[in-house]
């Protein structure tokens, strides 16, 4: 039996994680006005030091450097305890342990299954799992409600940032019931706590992760090559996981915990230009930093980074997150509990304000993952497909909102009035109809590589359909842009997709790009180049289909130029994989014939549905439909015709061959498999076979990526 999984084992063995080639660093203090020297060599320099210091982890070569420009450079004071010692201070003997931490969770989950889940969200370069509580009322439903996510430790060694989180969860659950105002944030709200990122980084006591490179360095909005020892946007498991966890979670609000410094920073980390929200961002802000007498602070003020999570979210995902920089000091943990304890909640009693929509498709009625751009900002919210419900914290005022999905005319609903502190709902129907473009920003490098910080132009702006504002990619910068579950470009006759350049003021020029398709993570397929506005085509790549486009400007422009790179304004699909069965094989001579396989269709959710027609099979066997992920979970011997089936997305699927040995299938695809990977697979069984062993071959593969 052919593996089912072939593609899917063939696409993660080219994602292996890339290791960073770890230097050897001490930790040192450095003055401030160091800065430009620690930027310029991207240096591991720690968020929230006080005191008119840097605290950084610097190579010998990097110290050298530092002191010939004159800088005092002093090693830093001894580290701090790994858990589970015996380092009893204050109320808190030791910091606890991963595997303590994992343990608890599953209790309360176990103890509270009514409103607390225990997830896995992703694994660690040594096997660790990343885990998660989601807390909310109905907990086994996805309920129309905000979601609210807490990270912690993703510094391994920053432990009163994992075990605030940790610790709080467990209160949030025993309070349901007993504390009103907690009991009411769990009843309207989906909160997820992950306490420890980084789970190596915590047990070995480092800061990075086991590859040695700094997880708060390598995703990849406005990534940047060196930063914390990161080679290649979303180089980690940890990293490739949490955004993984985001596309799936539409997360309203949230915060990152970290140690040191008693400060609380907003986006943007990479950039001194401030985020298209600001008021909104320092007003939302400014409730958990007030509750715990933090300064609150533009990220990049303190330092600047490149690959942070904070951007990711409010670039890629249109959502606020805020990092929380918490004293390490284990005889202050009572004292740090309660500040951040108080801006965690205070951050829950905003969540469920500003906009609230809901978006479907106009002609059948289900629900649509669709992008949510509200007037004041560029950078999309994302609905979620299972009920098409969006949450957009939004300030007081009138908005205009910009609602679009793949394959759907876009609707503008304007002046919605949002009054502070309460929600504003609105409903979108979308038309079917349109053309198909790139749906999301997987990774960017706007490149400056001289930190001039003249490029104000935004990645979201290479999202949607051409319409003349574009991102600048600078120099030599690169975007991945997704096309969206369900919407791979595909090889038909001609060319497959447009790239589209803006020829802006400021900038008539055309410019030479690359292109290559490939995974999420890594795309190393060739597909062409072009100078402006050009359409490619998959046939000869080797790749028929891909969801994922790199484009890598190759312009010769002033690499300081506002204007730098490629304007890309965005990317046409002319072929997709909506419509078209792919990888057809034919079947092999059994106790049934040999099948011959057609099919045609729409597998989009709520597409029109599909056909298949499967021919010269033994006249009147009847078989079972099974389409799914692992076809060795057949839970039965199966006889006569069968596929693997095990999906309730799939409708109305006639079974049995006719007396002229064909059978047809057809189906609807509801709308809730949008974002899952199937395959599904026609396997030909051989009746005396071994029970549970079926003898035959495949005759079809079909796979949504
Ligand atoms: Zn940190």
């Amino acid at each position: 039996m052919q593996p089912i999984h072939s593609a899917l084992v063939a696409l993660c063995a080219g994602v292996l994680p890339t290791t960073a080639t770890a230097q050897q660093t001490d930790r040192y203090h450095v003055p401030r006005a160091a800065r430009e020297t620690l930027v310029r060599m991207k240096s591991s320099v720690h968020h929230g030091s006080a005191g008119g210091y840097y605290t950084a982890d610097l190579t010998p070569a990097e110290v050298d450097t530092l002191r010939q420009a004159g800088f005092e450079v002093v090693p830093a004071p001894a580290e701090p305890p790994n858990p589970g010692g015996d380092q009893a201070k204050g109320g808190l003997a030791s910091w606890t342990s991963y595997a303590q931490m994992r343990s608890d969770f599953e209790a309360y989950a176990a103890a509270h299954p009514a409103i607390a889940e225990f997830h896995v969200t992703g694994q660690s370069v040594q096997g660790r799992d990343i885990f998660a509580l989601r807390i909310s009322d109905n907990v086994q439903v996805e309920e129309d409600e905000p979601e609210v996510v807490f990270w912690a430790n993703i510094h391994g060694d920053e432990y009163t940032s994992g075990e605030i989180a940790y610790r709080w969860a467990m209160q949030l659950i025993d309070a349901y019931g007993v504390d009103p105002t907690l009991t009411g944030y769990v009843n309207d709200l989906e909160i997820w706590v992950i306490p420890l990122l980084n789970p190596d980084g915590h047990e070995n006591g480092t800061r990075e992760n086991f590859n040695g490179v700094d997880l708060n360095r390598d995703f990849g909005w406005n990534w940047e090559d060196g930063w914390g020892g990161s080679l290649a946007a979303y180089s980690q498991p940890e990293t490739r996981s949490l955004q993984e966890f985001c596309l799936e979670e539409n997360v309203s609000l949230s915060a990152t915990l970290h140690c040191e410094g008693n400060i609380f920073l907003y986006p943007w980390c990479y950039s001194p230009n401030d985020v298209p929200e600001h008021d909104l961002v320092l007003s939302v802000g400014s409730l958990y930093a007030n509750a715990a007498s933090y300064a609150l602070i533009e990220s990049w003020d303190d330092y600047e980074t490149h690959g942070e999570l904070l951007d990711l979210i409010h670039g890629g995902y249109g959502s606020l997150c805020y990092t929380a920089e918490i004293s390490l000091d284990l005889g202050l943990f009572e004292d740090s509990y309660a500040k951040n304890t108080a801006g965690m909640e205070l951050f829950c009693s905003r969540a469920d304000s500003g906009l609230h929509g809901l978006v479907t498709d106009a002609q059948t009625g289900q629900p649509l993952r669709a992008t949510v751009t509200i007037s004041g900002s560029p950078f999309p919210a994302y609905t979620d497909p299972a009920l098409g419900d969006v949450h957009r914290l939004a300030d007081q005022g009138t908005y205009d909102v910009t609602v679009w999905a793949n394959g759907y005319v876009p609707a503008t609903i304007s002046g919605l009035q949002v009054v502070h502190g309460a929600t504003t709902d609105f409903e979108v129907a979308l038309q079917p109809g349109a053309d198909k473009h790139a749906f999301f920003v997987t990774s960017v490098n706007q490149s400056d590589p001289n930190n001039a910080y003249h490029n104000v132009t935004r990645p979201s702006d290479a999202l949607g359909a051409p319409d003349g504002v574009a991102c600048s990619l600078g120099s030599r910068g690169f975007i991945v842009l997704d096309m969206g579950a369900g919407n791979d470009i595909a090889d038909g006759p001609g060319d497959d997709f447009t790239v589209t350049e803006a020829l802006v003021p400021g900038d008539l020029e055309e410019e030479l790009y690359f292109v290559f398709a490939g995974d999420a993570y890594d795309q190393d397929v060739f597909l062409g180049l072009a100078t402006g506005t050009a359409s490619f085509d998959l046939a000869g790549s080797g790749v028929s289909t891909t969801r994922w486009l790199r484009i890598v400007s190759r312009s010769m422009q002033d690499p300081n130029a506002p204007l730098a790179g490629l304007e890309l304004d965005g990317v046409t699909i002319l072929h997709g994989i909506a419509g078209k069965f792919v990888d057809i094989g034919p079947g092999t001579a059994g106790a049934f014939g040999t099948p011959s396989l057609t099919g045609s269709g729409d597998l989009s959710p709520n597409g029109l549905g599909f056909t298949l027609q499967i021919s010269d099979v033994a006249p009147n066997a009847f078989g079972l439909l099974f389409v799914g992920l692992n076809e060795a979970a057949v839970p039965f011997h199966v006889k006569g015709v069968a596929f693997y089936l095990d999906a309730p997305w799939l409708l109305q699927i006639p079974l049995g061959v006719d007396a002229a040995g064909s059978l047809s299938l057809s189906g609807t695809v509801n709308t809730s498999m949008a974002g899952l990977d199937i395959a599904m697979q026609c396997l030909w069984a051989d009746s005396s076979g071994p029970a549970g062993v079926a003898t035959g071959t495949n005759g079809l593969r079909l796979e949504i990526p």
